[in-house]
């Protein structure tokens, strides 16, 4: 029964009987895991208060093959970011990050993830309030990047323009983008949005050309695309904040 220590992120928790709690964990060095918090809420438990969602730390448990469940021994924590609960829209686009995670991650070690979580987390409580929108589409267009389901927003995915100063749409099925004259009927975006789009999913933290749209996008791709019919909880929650 290896014992092992690594960084992780509290994904998600869930009480276990009256004192025990069972975490769902992104781990730098084993991927997605889950452990059993034995007595974590025991008011006189050290680890009382700690094992938050968002935090992270480093967490020691005996890994066992095989097994789904693993049991934590100890945790020390490294970044709590309970203030990310304190703002709805914060807390939002967190819990966005956190469950497309544990839903989409690979199950093998991915140290990029890690670090895109991490900093998307981080980039969040940093945030000034007026930046919290354009930080939590950004964060969640780059952790949607690093999981495999990056758009393919180079040009019309049917004749080939580049779609510079036309408009056109962003097909949420296949993840390209398809100009207005490929694509009759219907709404399409302005041109305009096509760049605050391009900019948003490599990252860059948009604020003064931000629309509504843009969270629409988002929230659309990732049902359609990426989570492939799974239910994500959280992207409700994201949208009926409506983001400041
Ligand atoms: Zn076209």
């Amino acid at each position: 029964m290896p014992i092992v220590t690594t960084r992780s992120v509290v994904l998600q928790t869930h009480p276990y009987s009256d004192t025990s709690k069972i975490l769902r964990l992104l781990t730098l060095d084993h991927g997605p895991q889950s452990v059993m918090a034995k007595g974590a809420m025991r008011p006189r438990s050290r680890l009382s208060g700690v094992l938050e969602p968002f935090a992270d730390g480093s967490a020691t448990f005996y890994l066992k093959p095989d097994r789904d469940l693993h049991t934590l021994s100890d945790f020390e924590l490294g970044t709590e970011r309970q203030a990310l609960g304190r703002d709805l829209g914060r807390y939002a686009a967190a819990s966005v990050l956190c469950e497309l995670v544990l839903r989409l991650a690979p199950a093998e070690k991915d140290p990029v993830l890690f670090d895109v979580l991490t900093q998307g987390l981080d980039a969040l409580l940093a945030a000034d309030l007026e930046h919290v929108s354009g930080t939590a589409i950004a964060a969640i267009w780059m952790l949607v990047n690093v999981l495999g389901f990056a758009p393919d927003l180079s040009g019309c995915t049917r004749c080939g323009d580049p779609i510079e100063t036309r408009g056109g749409r962003l097909d949420v099925r296949e993840g390209v983008l398809v100009c207005e004259d490929c694509l009759p009927g219907g709404t399409s975006l302005p041109a305009s949005e096509i760049h605050v789009l391009r900019r948003l999913t490599s990252g860059h933290i948009v604020v003064n050309d931000l629309s509504s749209r843009q969270l629409t996008l988002l929230v659309d791709f990732i049902r359609h695309h990426a989570a492939e019919g799974k239910m994500l909880r959280s992207l409700d929650f994201l949208l009926g904040e409506e983001l400041r």
